[in-house]
């Protein structure tokens, strides 16, 4: 069988939902683009639902979620600790969309823009020239076909939205320095289920034991260590029930789904799931290195996820709009000077946050269970705390939050010994998270990202 060779300006590897936006801002500012994915067409990336904000869609160039994506809309939140500590009730700005179908949605819009598809690619191996990719070899079906075949794609941008692992990162010597694999110590393992509510009274009576009512959510922080979750939302007519579990990966902890099995053996109400998954995800700040030699990093190959609570969602779709604006109109889309680009402007605009929350979820993981128990007891854990956090913003505290913050610390001293510390390295990984030098320059890049491991830690 021939090999299939084509030329394009830019292949992205990997159909999730930072791959295929990636695909559609690029194909948007006139680039021809091919995309390649492992799986059958429409079944990359997350197939469970992830909670979006309405500003990362704006900001990614996408119209919020249709009436499909939506089940659990945005009521309330009632946030707990351990020991059901709080709780601390947050109107949440979260839209909970089902992944499968926006997916789809970036599928329609990529074809509307000619982005051409293969998918069920096998062995997709890197051709370098001088360093630099200039083609991509794979075995790999048109979406209609049922044969796989050699392909060869040349292209001058090259886009590795293949997840967690990445695809072409670690084969490209110049990125592959710049993107150590991630611990387990820095992975969550997580799951999300949406399942039918068997018995209604049931919910309605959870929901009644933590003052909340069909349609709001109630998550616990920091039941299985420091960083975790346990996030349940009934939907409004108590039809169907989201329960969404976190922890980290390190082995001491259970996974995602055990968690998620303890609480439906505990309530009973919960039926059956109807579709949902599990998976790792990176809880770093973004590598330093978003792009080199014909290669750019988005999603969670960029390790480009809100740290504090694992959304790689809107932090990967963001990625795409900013790319697209800063390599889409370059002569050469994959040339050094134009990745750089998109590197410092996607620091410039998200590393601040992303930074700060990668300190702030060490904090929590450093005081554990225990501490976080006692930020809701000594009510350091406000609503705006818990409200910035589902907002993925990094606030300075205005002057009535650090006077709450001052009387929530005098009532446990050692809470205050313990995360002052801290969230002065927070304030500070936010202002020098933001600030990756522009000029294209190695050693600037390689001093920046070692203080920010100093202040960030890891
Ligand atoms: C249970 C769970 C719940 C979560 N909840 C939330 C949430 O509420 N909000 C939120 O924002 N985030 C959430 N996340 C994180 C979010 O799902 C991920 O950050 C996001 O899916 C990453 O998108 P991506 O496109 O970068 O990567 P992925 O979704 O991993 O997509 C990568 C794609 O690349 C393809 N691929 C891999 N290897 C190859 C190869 N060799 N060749 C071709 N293609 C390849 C894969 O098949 C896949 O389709 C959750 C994650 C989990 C596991």
């Amino acid at each position: 069988m021939g090999t299939d060779d084509r030329r394009v300006a830019a292949v992205v590897v990997g159909a999730g939902t930072a791959g295929l936006n990636a695909a559609l801002q690029l194909a948007r500012r006139g680039l021809s683009v091919t995309v390649v994915e492992s799986r059958p067409l429409g079944e990359g990336g997350a197939r469970w639902d992830n909670g979006v904000l309405a500003w990362q869609y704006a900001r990614a160039g996408l119209a919020p979620p249709t009436a499909d994506e939506v089940h659990t809309g945005t009521g309330r939140t009632f946030l707990l600790g351990p020991a059901d500590a709080g709780p601390v009730v947050v109107e949440s700005p979260t839209e909970h969309a089902d992944m499968r179908r926006l997916n789809d949605r970036l599928v329609a819009l990529c074809r509307a823009e000619r982005v051409d598809f293969l998918d069920r690619a096998r062995d997709v191996s890197v051709e370098l020239v001088d360093g630099r990719v200039r083609a991509l070899a794979l075995s790999a079906a048109p979406p209609d076909a049922a044969e796989a075949a050699p392909v060869r794609l040349e292209a001058d941008l090259f886009v590795d939205a293949g997840g967690r692992r990445g695809v072409l990162r670690s084969q490209v010597p110049e990125l592959a320095a710049w993107c150590p694999p991630v611990g387990r110590d820095v992975l969550c393992t997580a799951s999300q289920f949406m399942l039918d509510v068997a018995d209604a009274d049931g919910a309605r009576a959870f929901l009644d034991g933590h003052g909340a009512t069909p349609g709001d959510g109630v998550t616990w922080v920091g039941l299985d260590g420091g960083f975790s979750a346990l996030a349940v939302g009934v939907a409004a007519d108590l039809g169907e029930v989201s329960v969404l579990t976190g922890a980290i990966a390190s082995g001491e902890w259970g996974s995602g789904r055990t968690i998620l099995d303890r609480f439906r053996g505990a309530n009973p109400w919960i039926g059956e799931p109807r579709y949902g998954g599990d998976g790792l995800i990176p809880l770093r700040r973004p590598y330093a290195r978003l792009g080199a030699s014909g290669v750019a990093l988005v999603g969670d190959a960029a390790c480009q996820v809100f740290p504090a609570h694992g959304s790689g969602i809107g932090t990967g779709l963001m990625a795409g709009a900013v790319l697209a604006e800063q390599v889409g109109g370059a002569a050469d889309p994959g040339a050094d000077g134009a990745l750089w680009a998109y590197q410092t402007a996607y620091h410039r605009e998200h590393g601040g946050t992303l930074a700060a929350y990668d300190t702030f979820r060490r904090c929590n993981s450093a005081v554990g269970t225990d501490g976080v128990r006692r930020m809701f007891e000594s009510g350091l854990f406000t609503a705006d705390m818990g409200g910035s956090g589902l907002e993925q913003r990094w606030d300075e505290p205005s002057a009535a939050q650090s006077l709450s913050a001052t009387r929530a610390y005098a009532r446990d001293p050692g809470l205050a010994r313990a995360m002052l510390p801290w969230l002065a390295r927070c304030a500070v990984a936010s202002r020098l998270g933001a600030a990756a030098p522009a000029e294209p320059d190695l050693g600037a890049l390689r001093r920046w990202d070692r203080r920010l491991a100093r202040v960030v830690g890891g």
